[in-house]
């Protein structure tokens, strides 16, 4: 692991891209340079996704180019060689199974056996974080259903009540064993009308679980109003029952999908107005928590190198170390490694998202990743030229 102590800044492109082969760097070129045109991506979109349902030759050319960039592999055991990689630049792997949108039993049930699958491997390899979305273990109807009960609109029925208590069992059982293995795990954050049932099992589980160290982390998306107070509760809750209130701080990733079903609903929009509202928040809730980190622990989950250098800066000012275990900045495989390995050269600790699952099943991912790099234009633009400018510093 090379560490470097010296001013640290995101435009080290050296740093940043020490474990890109220059065929690596170009094909990342010719990829992100390919996504800056959206028409290519919703025209191309749909023909891929059809020519694999039909099984036709173009799983290779997917494998070989976007799934490769952006995923660790098709199963645990293909990640591995990506995890060896990121870790000899002293980056860890949460290994996610980016496997969505089931609605059967028997699936939520394998996806448990898999996130279990996660924690056997990450045992005894402090490299490997663990992750899981709640709608891959519970139905996302049974799950508003649950919602509306806990806000008193609503009661389930009692075939309801069984679906819920099985969800409840595989949650539990996920972070049971990631405390028993030591290994640390994630809940990621969905869309706002699930999410009070997931924060209030997540918190039930945090005080069982998070007392000696932060095992279970869960997310929460800054773009919604009202979550600073949100924030506060669990800390004044964790000071107060004595564990460690451990979050993963972003921004949101449904914010056109909660405007438009508030709008059509007829309720308050339950995201900020505008984008500076969301940066203002993100920012001071990275401030509470870090003031607070004897009892708070973070995952700062951004692409944003303001947000990313302010949490630098705090932990300067709170006399926190680079290396604190309970502070951790994550970007996803593929994006801003500008910000991943300039941090981590300089001692933070830093994770990358790591993908994984069959082609077919992770194509809604490759998708997003794919729309949002052509609707985020500013860090798109600045990736791209970071990958140029690397390739021109080699070339000289
Ligand atoms: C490691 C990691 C884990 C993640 N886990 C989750 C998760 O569990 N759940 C989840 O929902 N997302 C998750 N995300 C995605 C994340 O929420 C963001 O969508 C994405 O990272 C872009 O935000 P940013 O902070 O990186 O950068 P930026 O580019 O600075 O911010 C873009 C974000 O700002 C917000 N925004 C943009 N325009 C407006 C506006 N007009 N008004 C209000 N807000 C606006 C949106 O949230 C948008 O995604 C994760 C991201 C990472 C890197």
């Amino acid at each position: 692991m090379i560490m470097e102590q010296q001013h640290l800044t995101f435009s080290n492109g050296r740093i940043a891209f020490a474990d890109k082969s220059d065929r690596e760097l170009h094909r990342a070129y010719r990829l992100f340079r390919m996504m800056k045109f959206s028409s290519l991506i919703s025209l191309g979109a749909p023909v891929l996704k059809l020519a694999l349902m039909l099984q036709l030759p173009v799983k290779k050319l997917i494998k070989s180019t976007v799934f490769s960039h952006f995923c660790g592999g098709e199963n645990i055991d293909e990640c591995m060689p990506v995890t060896e990689k990121l870790w000899s630049s002293g980056i860890r792997t949460i290994l996610d199974y980016s496997v969505e949108g089931s609605l059967k039993e028997t699936d939520f049930d394998d996806t448990l056996q898999e996130i279990l699958r996660v924690i056997g491997k990450a045992r005894n390899d402090r490299r490997i974080i663990a992750v899981f979305k709640p709608t891959g273990l519970g139905s996302i109807h049974l799950l508003e259903n649950a919602c509306k009960e806990l806000q008193g609109t609503y009661t389930l029925t009692e075939d309801e009540k069984n679906q819920f208590e099985r969800f409840r069992n595989r949650f539990g059982r996920i972070c049971r064993e990631a405390y028993e293995a030591g290994v640390t795990v994630y809940i990621d954050a969905e869309e706002s009308w699930i999410q009070d049932v997931v924060d209030s099992l997540a918190l039930e589980l945090m005080m069982v679980y998070n007392r000696e160290r932060p095992v279970i982390y869960n997310t929460v998306q800054m773009y919604r109003t009202g979550r600073l107070p949100v924030i506060r509760e669990g800390l004044d809750l964790a000071v107060q029952n004595g564990f460690v209130y451990a979050v993963k701080l972003v921004r949101g990733a449904y914010m056109e999908k909660e405007r438009a079903r508030a709008e059509k609903e007829g309720y308050p929009s339950p995201i900020q107005p505008d984008k500076d509202a969301t940066d203002r928040e993100y920012d001071e809730a990275l401030e509470i928590l870090a003031s607070a980190i004897a009892h708070a622990a973070i995952c700062a989950g951004t692409h944003n190198e303001q947000s990313t250098m302010h949490l630098v800066k705090i932990m300067e000012k709170e006399g926190i170390p680079p290396g604190h275990p309970n502070i951790l900045f994550s970007q996803l495989l593929g994006m801003s490694d500008c910000i991943s390995y300039n941090l981590a050269s300089s001692g933070y600790n830093v994770a990358k998202y790591v993908p994984y699952g069959p082609v077919i099943a992770v194509f809604p991912y490759l998708l997003r990743r794919a729309q949002e790099n052509t609707s985020i234009s500013g860090q798109m633009g600045r990736e791209l030229q970071m990958i140029h400018d690397e390739m021109k510093r080699r070339k000289s």
